[in-house]
């Protein structure tokens, strides 16, 4: 059995205006999840393929669904399109 596909690059995103600072992705993935200061979240928005499961913790623990997660092979949507 052989897995050919490479792992594929995860791009991160974080809604801040939505994040409440519960710190629950930072004690899930400590490693692209951290606190700067008192409240403000810090993130590796694009994080080792080898994370994934971490990330993918991370995201499902987060209260409010502040952490979206998508592949770098996938067109990062701009802001401002799509809204019509
Ligand atoms: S778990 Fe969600 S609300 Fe909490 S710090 Fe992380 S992104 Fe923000």
């Amino acid at each position: 059995m052989t897995t050919d596909s490479p792992p594929t690059e995860l791009r991160l995103v974080v809604d801040l205006n939505r994040c409440q600072s519960y710190g629950q992705c930072v004690y899930a993935a400590p490693a692209v999840f951290r606190f700067h200061g008192e409240e403000a979240l810090e993130y590796d928005y694009a994080p080792d393929p080898g994370r994934r499961r971490e990330v993918e913790r991370a995201a499902a623990a987060c209260p409010v669904q502040a952490i979206g997660l998508g592949r770098a092979t996938e067109p990062a949507p701009s802001a401002g399109e799509g809204a019509r």
